[in-house]
C-alpha cells in the first residue's frame, strides 16, 4: 500500500518534472487535484482519527471526480462537484463548517473559473446558501455579472430556484468555540486587528482545479473565511486572480492561506501570467510565487493547480495543507503534512 502511495507520488511529480525540462508533452489526458485548506498542519498535532477523517472524505471526493472526469464530463462539473463535497463536511471551512465571523455569522465566499472562455463567477458574504460554489457557477452562467455581494446575491439565488437555509445550518460547536477564543485573545490583546492566526489555526478553505478530456481547465474555491473576520471583511477566494483562475493556455488555480496576502499579490493570476508572458512552467512559476514573493510579503498559505498538459503542483509555505490529486494514469494520492511534498 505504502509503495504503491509513493509509486503514485514520484509519478505526479516525474510530471512536473518533466515539464521543467520544458518538454511539451501532455503527462495527463485529464486530471483533477483539490484541497482542503493550508496552515498548521503536522503529524504531531493531528491525531490517526482525524488524519483517517479527512484522508478518507479527500479520497472520496478525488474518486467521484476522476469518475466525472473519465465519463468524459467537463472540468467545470467536476470542481463543481468535488466543492459541493467538500462544503456539505463539517471537517472544512466552507458550507457547513464554515468558521464565524465576529457578529456570530457565517459569511461564505466563493468562486469558480472556466478556462477555455476565461468566463467567471463568484459570490461573496452570503449567509443563507448551503453551496456557493453553486451559486457562483449560476452568477457566471445566468447573470451579466462576475461577482455579486450578500443580499444582492441571496436574491439571485432566489431568482434562480436556490433555496435559502437557515443560518443554523452552518452552526458547528467547533467553530463557535473557536470564535470565543479568538474573540479572548483580541480583548487580551485589547486590539482592534481581528485576523490574527493563532498557531493552532489553519486555513480551512476547499477548492479544486481539473482538466478535462476535451483539454479545457477550470477551478473554483469555497470558504467561509476567517475567524473573527469583521466589517463585511471578504478574503481572496471570491476575488478572481487572489483566491481562483484559470485559462486554457496555462492553468487552473485554487488558493487558501491569508486572503489580505493572496489580494495584494494578485497570487493565482501571477503564477498563471509567469507561465504566459514568461514561460514559466507550473512548478517554477508556482515555487516563485508562494516560496518567494508571497513568503517575502509576510503571506503564509499555498495553492493547488494543474496545468494544459496535466502537469499537477500542490505548494504551500505552510507547515500543511490538506490536498489529493489524481489523473488518469495515477492513483488518487491524499497528503496532510509538509514533510510529504518535500
Ligand atoms: N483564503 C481564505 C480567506 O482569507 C481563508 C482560507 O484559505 O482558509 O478568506
Amino acid at each position: 500500500m505504502k509503495i504503491l502511495k509513493l509509486l503514485s507520488i514520484a509519478m505526479i511529480f516525474a510530471g512536473i518534472i518533466s515539464c521543467t525540462g520544458a518538454v511539451n508533452q501532455p503527462v495527463a489526458s485529464f486530471g483533477l487535484v483539490i484541497h482542503g485548506g493550508a496552515g498548521t498542519i503536522t503529524k504531531e498535532n493531528t491525531s490517526p482519527e482525524k488524519e483517517k477523517l479527512y484522508s478518507e472524505k479527500l479520497k472520496e471526493v478525488l474518486q467521484t471526480g476522476y469518475k466525472i472526469l473519465n465519463k468524459g464530463g467537463s472540468a467545470l462539473d467536476a470542481v463543481e462537484k468535488c466543492i459541493n463535497m467538500m462544503e456539505d463536511s463539517p471537517l472544512f471551512n466552507s458550507g457547513k463548517g464554515a468558521v464565524f465571523a465576529a457578529n456570530g455569522k457565517n459569511e461564505l465566499d466563493a468562486s469558480i473559473m472556466e478556462g477555455k472562455t476565461l468566463n467567471a463567477g463568484a459570490v461573496a458574504g452570503v449567509t443563507h446558501i448551503k453551496n456557493p460554489i453553486s451559486l457562483a457557477r449560476l452568477v457566471m452562467e445566468k447573470s451579466p455579472h462576475v461577482l455579486l455581494a450578500r443580499e444582492g446575491a441571496e436574491a439571485f439565488a432566489q431568482e434562480q430556484g436556490i433555496e435559502l437555509v437557515d443560518e443554523k445550518y452552518f452552526f458547528t460547536e467547533s467553530r463557535w468555540d473557536r470564535l470565543q477564543k479568538a474573540k479572548q485573545r483580541e480583548t487580551d490583546r485589547k486590539s482592534q486587528s481581528s485576523l490574527d492566526i493563532h498557531p493552532d489555526e489553519k486555513y480551512g478553505t476547499v477548492g479544486a482545479a481539473a482538466l478535462d478530456k476535451n483539454g479545457n481547465l477550470a477551478a473554483g474555491t469555497s470558504t467561509g473565511g476567517m475567524t473573527n473576520k469583521h466589517w463585511g471583511r471578504i478574503g481572496d477566494s471570491p476575488i478572481i486572480g487572489a483566491g481562483t483562475y484559470a485559462n486554457n493556455k496555462t492553468c487552473a488555480i485554487s488558493a487558501t492561506g491569508h486572503g489580505e496576502y493572496f489580494i495584494r499579490g494578485v497570487i493565482t493570476h501571477d503564477i498563471s501570467a509567469m507561465m504566459e508572458y514568461a514561460g514559466k512552467t507550473l512548478q517554477q512559476a508556482a515555487r516563485e510565487v508562494i516560496q518567494r514573493k508571497l513568503k517575502a510579503m509576510g503571506g503564509s498559505g499555498g495553492i493547488i493547480a494543474i496545468d494544459h498538459l496535466g502537469n499537477v503542483v500542490m505548494e504551500f509555505n505552510t507547515a500543511g495543507m490538506f490536498r489529493g490529486v489524481v489523473t488518469d494514469n495515477s492513483q488518487p494520492v491524499v497528503l496532510m503534512f509538509g514533510e510529504e511534498q518535500k
